[in-house]
């Protein structure tokens, strides 16, 4: 049996108690969701007024909803928003009518070929109302008049986002950014959510180099929405992750950055293939999450997207099996542990110049070799400072030392930071 990790059981429980909320680009559903998260990570939270302009975009009415069903003419609720807020189409207008069910049909949505599975869909942009539902629930009703009521408000109000910040030892900023637009979906939107917080809450433990900025954001128009809003200062964002679709069985997927050679991409790559991992790495397209917008050519910024199973590549996806039972405490665990190690990689990455590049420099005399004496790596640590002192010329990373050398990144930033305190290099 896997033993399952404290954090993994953690961001299993943070992802339950998430799971009923009805969330949507807007509303009260993100609020709630940024409430609990806030209770993990203090939150500095953003409530952006409906028809503000926000790059090519404006920001919506806010939808918020109460209740939804429709009823046959016995009363009985034969499709239930309380049952399951996946059966309203999100954004749906209030109505209050009664109809045949041949006009109701025009507003129901199903999925023919999973005939047991509600979808999820919305219709942000185009007013209208509809439910979701199973195929087979839709076949079992009779012909006949149906009560259809939809209890929502779409009104001017708020988009609502929030950011956590790690403060580093440096301005230059690092985003990790998740959707929180999603009602009740596991994978696609909580795992994701999960495991930026207890990320979140890792990085802070340690005093990390870069300044760490957590988006959590409505998809799109909440990415959209805080670019509009820091387009001034873009520039310190110096790479970025989103992370979605972070808890299903699936192995690891790391799409890279627009760019295609970001650092980010090269620190993803390289945790991957040395962590043994099953795992796929793919080239940026500009669609699935929002490292379309942060890649979008205006900004162009390192953001890669990290993913189990990929945007769209899983057959529970956009439907109620992407459920409690889909995600699980070792797969978030599995997830955020790569996470951690990437960043922890991508803070130790510094450039070095060889103060003494003329030649070896003596390091015995220095006590290089006594401070490496008894340890099993000695031959490899040794090999570490060596390569770190050859390519130390202002141009190459320690990543780059470690990928040519062959030698762990670890072995490589432990010799950078003995060669540093012996006077021999400087950032
Ligand atoms: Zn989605």
């Amino acid at each position: 049996m896997a033993v399952v990790s404290e954090p993994g059981k953690e961001m299993y429980a943070l992802v339950e108690r998430l799971y009923p909320l009805c969330r949507s680009i807007t509303g009260d559903g993100v609020r709630a969701t940024l409430d609990i998260v806030g209770e993990y990570l203090p939150l500095q939270v953003h409530e952006v007024p409906t028809g503000t302009p926000v790059l090519d975009w404006t920001v919506p009415r806010e939808w918020n909803i109460r209740d939804a069903y429709v009823a046959d003419a016995a009363g009985d609720r034969v499709i239930d928003f309380a049952a399951s807020n996946l059966h309203v189409l999100g954004y749906s207008v209030p109505v209050a009518a009664t109809m045949p069910l041949a006009e109701l049909r025009a507003h129901l949505h199903t999925l023919p070929d999973q005939p047991t599975l509600v979808p999820y869909r919305t219709s942000y942009y185009a007013p209208t109302w509809g439910f979701c539902l199973a195929q087979e629930t839709l076949d079992a009703l009779p012909e006949g008049d149906y009560e259809v009521r939809v209890d929502s408000t779409l009104e001017d109000g708020h988009l609502t986002y929030a950011e956590h910040v790690i403060p580093g030892q440096v301005p230059d900023e690092v985003i990790v950014s998740c959707h929180v637009c999603h009602p009740s979906l596991a994978n696609d939107n909580l795992a994701g959510i999960a495991v930026a917080t207890f990320l979140a809450r890792a990085l802070a433990e340690r005093d990390p180099y870069y300044t760490y900025r957590f988006i959590y954001a409505p998809g799109t128009i909440g990415a959209i929405t805080w670019l509009a809003r820091n387009a001034e200062r873009i520039d310190r964002v110096r790479h970025g992750l989103v992370l979605a679709c972070a808890g299903d069985s699936g192995s690891l997927t790391y799409k890279r950055s627009r760019r295609g050679d970001a650092e980010i991409d090269r620190v993803l790559e390289h945790v991957l293939s040395t962590s043994q991992r099953p795992h796929e790495i793919r080239e940026f397209t500009p669609y699935g999450y929002d490292e379309r917008q942060y890649c979008s050519p205006g900004f162009d910024l390192g953001v890669g997207s990290l993913t189990r199973t990929p945007y769209a590549g899983y057959p529970e996806y956009h439907t109620s099996a992407d459920n409690l039972d889909l995600v699980s405490p070792d797969a978030m665990a599995d997830t955020l542990a790569v996470c951690r190690e990437a960043f922890a990689v991508l803070d130790r990455n510094r450039r070095y110049r060889n103060l003494s590049p003329y030649g070896e420099p003596q390091l015995g005399r220095r006590g290089l070799y006594d401070a490496l004496g008894g340890r099993s790596d000695t031959r490899q640590a040794q090999m570490a400072m060596l390569w770190v002192l050859s390519l130390s010329d202002g141009e190459h990373g320690l990543l780059d030392v470690a990928e040519r050398a062959g030698l762990p990144f670890d072995t490589v930033a432990a010799a950078a930071d003995a060669l540093r305190n012996a006077g021999l290099i400087t950032t």
